[in-house]
């Protein structure tokens, strides 16, 4: 057992990752963001597959009014000639059910400075803490390719999970007009539109509802997957009570049509009644659940044992983790309410990675030991613990090739069943950089 550099290196040049049921879970789900444009009700279309988001048109009698308006002109140009097949009315209003990039960036392909069209957002919810402008902050926009896999060979990036993987998303800054804080109505090319304010995934999302047939377009509040409580690129806390509260208020309109932010849009009320309660629920859930653990002291590892989804919301196809992850809403409750300290005091202060890591590796007999008991770990079928040993010992010896060779292949034994596309980039692209 001398060269186990060698042999990793000859499983490195002839191994391609074998299909397991998570990757060709992914491959399947993959087919939902097909390109195409779906009718919707009897005026409102949406675009699928056209970048990452949904978006959609609304047919009044003397033109037509955009929700959301796509990740980059590109594709939504591509999408607006498609919807043209169905009216050539024009472009009256945008109205956005929240700021993120990839419902706004496309704006230019829907409207002109000067031309007339009315751009409709809830401002005011960008978070306080002020953006990379004001923070310098910028491992964010870093750990977003590691997420999205942005780096990755487009063979590695199976899926967006709640849409087709787009790289390319442009911020189109021009001037929108405020909705403010209060439900209202507006009337734009004779359809008559009720907007209110439904914090979720960020403070600034609206629903837009079209009571005369009946469909509610709910941003981000809502797509098939399991909500993205916690992103783990990195944000500040997202409200997760909020965020089920947002759920149950679109589930009061009793709507017949739910389009949401990303992914299909659900039809008949039974289905999307079925859709928005299960999320509600399962939101509902993990924020009381950790609550109550938090109660009764547990910490955030502990909490992610102890807060497990009832059969029923565990097996709802629209809470699969295809985006967020409960075990890591349930971490971000915890930080959110109580930080990062877990209550154990032997935290405060704990030893400084490098003299805790020298002693893990004198107390298991040596490096060379603790490298082996890595190695067997991985071959046994435990790549978790694989890394954490990995972890121990690149502390000591970040450079080392074999160590990092060695969590390269446990990062891919990880990706490999696991069903979530972020964690899945995520563990790809460190593996891609442990092997530079
Ligand atoms: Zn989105």
């Amino acid at each position: 057992m001398k060269l186990p550099l060698l042999v990793l290196l000859a499983w490195s040049a002839f191994g391609q990752a074998p299909e397991t049921e998570a990757t060709r879970r992914l491959r399947e789900l993959n087919k939902n963001f097909d390109r195409r444009i779906v009718r919707v009700s009897e005026s409102v279309y949406s675009a699928i597959g056209y970048g990452q988001s949904v978006f959609s048109m609304i047919v009044g009698s003397n033109g037509l009014v955009m929700i959301d308006a796509g990740q980059n002109p590109e594709m939504s140009s591509e999408a607006l000639a498609e919807f043209r097949k169905y009216s050539s009315l024009p472009v009256k209003a945008i109205i956005y059910t929240h700021g993120h990039a990839d419902h706004t960036g496309g704006t230019q392909a829907f409207a002109k400075p000067g031309d007339g069209v009315e751009l409709w957002i809830r401002r005011g919810g960008i978070s306080s803490l002020g953006g990379s402008e004001v923070t310098g902050l910028k491992q964010d926009h870093v750990r977003s390719r590691f997420q999205f896999g942005y780096d990755l060979p487009a063979s590695d990036r199976i899926t967006g999970g709640v849409g087709p993987v787009t790289i390319s998303s442009t911020v189109y800054a021009v001037a929108k007009q405020d909705l403010g804080p209060a439900r209202r109505t507006l009337n734009i090319a004779g359809l008559t539109l009720e907007v209110a304010p439904n914090p979720g995934e960020t403070d600034d999302h609206i629903y837009i509802w079209f009571p005369r047939e009946k469909v509610v377009f709910s941003g981000d509040n809502f797509y098939a997957a399991w909500p993205n409580l916690y992103a783990i690129r990195g944000t500040p806390y997202r409200d997760v009570r909020q965020w089920g509260e947002s759920n149950d208020r679109m589930l009061q309109l009793g709507p017949m049509y739910l389009v949401p932010g990303h992914t299909a849009p659900i039809s008949g009320k039974e289905a999307v009644t079925r859709a928005l309660t299960d999320y509600r629920d399962a939101i509902r859930f993990v924020f009381s659940k950790t609550i109550e653990g938090i109660n009764l002291g547990l910490t955030p590892d502990q909490l992610v044992e102890y807060v497990k989804l009832p059969a029923h919301l565990a097996q709802s196809p629209h809470l699969q983790p295809y985006y967020g992850h409960p075990a890591w809403a349930v971490r971000a409750v915890f930080s959110g309410y109580l930080g990062w300290f877990d209550g154990n005091p032997t935290n405060l202060f704990p030893l400084p990675p490098t003299e805790r890591s020298g002693k893990w590796i004198q107390l298991a007999g040596g490096r060379r030991k603790l490298f082996n008991e890595a190695r067997r770990a991985l071959s046994s079928k435990q790549p978790q613990w694989a890394a954490e040993l990995c972890d121990v010992l690149l502390v000591a010896e970040p450079k080392s090739a074999e160590v990092r060779l060695l969590k390269a292949r446990a990062l891919e034994a990880l990706a490999a069943d696991q069903l979530n596309p972020m964690a899945r980039n995520y563990y790809l692209s460190i593996s891609k950089e442990l092997q530079r």
